[in-house]
């Protein structure tokens, strides 16, 4: 009997921004993207369980941006879909 098992990258969560922000990397204005994204443990090609995830606030032109906690990411998404 084998076991097939790993790292599975989901794919990325993207929520657009209501405000728009400057890129100092490409100098365009946009909307940018708050992005989530996750590595799940997989068994047999199948996500299980999550094993970290990463938050990222980034430029939809060049996707340049930091990386954000958990909390900015939630409070920011929050903050967008109530308007
Ligand atoms: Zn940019």
């Amino acid at each position: 009997m084998f076991v097939i098992f790993g790292l599975d990258d989901a794919k990325p969560e993207i929520t657009v921004s209501t405000f728009t922000n400057h890129c100092y990397h490409c100098n365009n204005t946009s909307k940018w993207h708050y992005v989530k994204h996750q590595t799940s443990f997989s068994l047999f090609f199948l996500p299980v369980f999550p094993v970290k995830t990463k938050y990222y606030y980034l430029c939809p032109i060049c996707n340049h941006g930091d990386e954000i906690s958990s909390n900015e990411y939630d409070r920011m998404t929050q903050q967008n879909y109530q308007r």
